[in-house]
């Protein structure tokens, strides 16, 4: 219960900041939050409660049959939960991205590249490829709230923050883990697919600038999507509103709706 009340206090608070504050500061919003929240679950829960809230963790909790934090964690925020708030958890909760989003490359110096999405899918096989080699084979699992799950948590941790900054100083671009490595969005894809809650441009309102393309810090093709009078479908989106806080006409909002979408409209390198 104290969970709960501690992250849904620290989101109303960056949901407050959002309300109140002036657009241009509007993100201010988003990052308390996601400070809040992400330090905490990181120290806390993990350092502290010893959960291996890695993907690891989540699966290794899975075959113990021990319903822990972290598989609470990874059923609201990264499986059920996106059913109804997409990948809100990648910009308003997630530790890692709370260090990413200090780099200096909020907006990407160059759109993405073709094909490197496919990391995140070997990645999320071969941790689960370990785990159950580690469960079946070795016959040694990691004890739920174990030292070896908080070895595995720092371990796992440090590996992320390490990559995930040298490839945001390489490729210019703060969340270009988020994009090729991160193994969570093979999960929330799924289900984000179908998101209550979706971007929306308004037609009537939009002048085609395209400034909200040049600040989407996960090069979605809005124009695309209001070309079609889509809502944002793409479950590369994060619901960041970082192009609604940018939209010189308010042509952007949040709204509630039934839809999916197929195939993500992003723009990549030529
Ligand atoms: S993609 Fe991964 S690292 Fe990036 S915000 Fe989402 S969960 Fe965090
Ligand atoms: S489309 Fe807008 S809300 Fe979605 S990731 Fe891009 S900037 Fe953020
Ligand atoms: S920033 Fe606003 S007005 Fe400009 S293209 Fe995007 S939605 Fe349209």
């Amino acid at each position: 219960m104290f969970n709960f009340g501690y992250i849904g206090t620290s989101i109303a608070a960056g949901i407050f900041l959002i309300q109140t504050l002036p657009k241009k500061h509007k993100a201010w919003g988003r990052r308390t939050s996601q400070i809040l929240v992400g330090s905490y679950m990181l120290f806390f829960l993990g350092l502290f409660g010893k959960e291996n809230m890695q993907i690891e963790g989540f699966f290794m909790l899975l075959l113990s049959g021990v319903f822990a934090a972290a598989t609470m964690h990874y059923v609201i925020a990264k499986i059920v939960g996106p059913l109804v708030f997409g990948r809100a958890w990648c910009s308003y909760t997630c530790w890692t991205a709370m260090i990413l989003d200090l780099l200096p490359h909020k907006r990407p110096e160059n759109k993405r590249i073709k094909g490197l999405g496919l990391i995140r899918y070997i990645y999320f096989f071969l941790s689960l490829g370990l785990v159950l080699f580690i469960w079946y084979v070795l016959k040694k699992p990691v004890e739920p709230q174990s030292t070896g799950e908080l070895y595995w948590l720092v371990a796992g941790n440090i590996l992320y923050y390490v990559l995930g900054i040298l490839l945001a100083l390489k490729l210019k671009d703060n969340r270009a883990f988020c994009k090729y490595i991160c193994p969570i969005p093979v999960l929330q894809k799924i289900t984000s697919r179908f998101s209550l809650l979706k971007i929306k441009i308004d037609p009537n309102k939009c002048i085609d600038c395209g400034k909200c393309e040049k600040v989407c810090p996960m090069d979605v093709n809005l124009l695309a999507y209001k070309n079609q009078n889509q809502r944002i479908l793409a479950t590369e989106c994060i619901w960041c509103s970082t192009c609604a806080y940018e939209c010189p006409e308010n042509a952007i909002t949040s709204t509630i709706g039934f839809d999916m979408g197929l195939k993500d409209k992003l723009y990549f390198r030529p």
